[in-house]
């Protein structure tokens, strides 16, 4: 089977043309300056292609990544009817989606009334959905929400605790996002592990970062919220904040809202205690060469990880596997031996010549750990073709 998945940003588009049970994936690239002038990059049979499209709308971007797909020299297929499926990547599902599902009007409908939750990613989500619908009318559409795995979670855990109006009236409520990612993650701990029956917390550490508890396959609790504002500090993101220091410093500085979530999504995290990068290899060389602040943003973002860790153990009442995934947990030894450096208590012990490994699928824990430490690295491509797959064999 070829699954098509596509990932529409406002100005970009990513695509990988994949195999769902092999993962094997025959072509990959990136659609970039859409609305601008339009450039495609196309990574095939061992072989970058850049080349100038104009691309006035997403359309012309999905019509670009089609006649690619289908060329004789650099293509990988000799026509779009071998295309099965498209699966599409949607940031917010709101309460609307619990899961993957065909895409009808119904589906869109639907997706354009969560925009006011997303409304960065929905309506570029929107776009290159509707630009697919109309270059390849015949081929089937699956939408993939990065809310909908954390859609278990019970209302102690989603529910804020301010007036119930903003929750009944506008779905004010904890989300969650990289559902995709502790999806899969999931899924590979379960099949990796042998049983469904275990307590998880996955920990997605990259430039964004969230983690997720999870028992019987299912999310109890994720660090992210209504946006991804909220969880542990990230590469630009401040993290959990008391809601009164936007306040504050709106009041001070004649700041509007708008600035201040921008100071707080853009210019704050690993960045602003760093000083220098958001970048973890920047502030972990800053840190080797004696730079305090590095040293401190490092601390902090271990520490905040390992809080996570520690209460959704409590959350879950107990911890089998542990699981690090994304750039940072994928990569950084260091990283992942300075967050559970002080849970051996829990029942982690990490191995430091296994903790060596980088980006490899992975025991990292010692043979006597209590705790299964993994490297799961993640594929959230791989889980959007599996599910495009998996809803277009049954409806057939
Ligand atoms: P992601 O958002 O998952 O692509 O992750 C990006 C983050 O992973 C960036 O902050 C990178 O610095 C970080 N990263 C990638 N490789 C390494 C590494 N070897 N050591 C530390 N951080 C890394």
């Amino acid at each position: 089977m070829n699954i098509l998945v596509i990932n529409a940003g406002s100005s970009s588009l990513k695509y990988q043309l994949m195999d769902p049970e092999t993962g094997s994936v025959s072509a990959k690239g990136l659609c970039e300056r859409i609305y601008i002038d339009g450039r495609l990059n196309h990574n095939a049979n061992g072989k970058k292609v850049v080349k100038d499209i104009p691309m006035p709308t997403h359309s012309e971007a999905i019509a670009a990544v089609l006649d690619i797909l289908v060329d004789p020299v650099d293509g990988v297929i000799a026509s779009t009817d071998e295309i099965d499926a498209v699966g599409h990547r949607v940031l917010h599902g709101g309460m609307e989606f619990f899961d993957s599902c065909i895409i009808d009007d119904a589906v869109i409908a639907a997706i354009e009334k969560c925009i006011p939750l997303g409304p960065l990613h929905n309506p570029a989500n929107l776009m290159g959905i509707r630009a697919c619908q109309a270059v390849m009318p015949a081929t089937p559409q699956v939408a993939v929400f990065d809310t909908a795995f954390h859609m278990t979670m019970p209302p102690k855990a989603y529910r804020y605790a301010i007036p119930t109006e903003y929750y009944k009236n506008d779905s004010i409520r904890r989300y969650g996002f990289h559902g995709t990612s502790h999806k899969y993650v999931t899924k590979r701990a379960i099949e990796l592990m042998g049983t469904k029956d275990i307590k998880i917390v996955n920990c997605h550490l990259g430039n964004g970062s969230s983690l997720s508890a999870v028992s019987d396959g299912k999310c109890q609790d994720t660090s992210m919220g209504l946006t991804p504002l909220a969880g542990v500090p990230m590469g630009t993101r401040s993290g959990d904040l008391d809601a009164a220091v936007a306040q504050f410093i709106m009041n001070k500085y004649g700041m509007s809202a708008d600035e201040c979530l921008n100071m707080l999504n853009k210019k704050s995290g690993v960045l602003a205690l760093s000083g220098i990068s958001s970048d973890f290899r920047d502030i972990e060389n800053g840190a080797d060469e004696g730079n305090q602040d590095c040293t401190l943003a490092l601390d902090k973002f271990a520490y905040e990880v390992r809080k996570y860790i520690g209460s959704y153990a409590a959350a879950l009442g107990g911890l089998d596997c542990l699981v690090f995934t994304a750039g940072v947990g994928e990569n950084s030894g260091s990283m992942r031996s300075r967050i559970c450096e002080g849970l051996e208590f829990l029942g982690v012990k990490i191995d430091p010549e296994k903790n060596k490994v980088r980006g490899k699928e992975v025991v990292i824990s010692t043979d006597d750990s209590k705790v299964k430490v993994w490297i799961i690295p993640t594929n959230e491509e791989l889980m959007i073709a599996q599910d495009t797959a998996e809803l277009v064999k049954a409806a057939n």
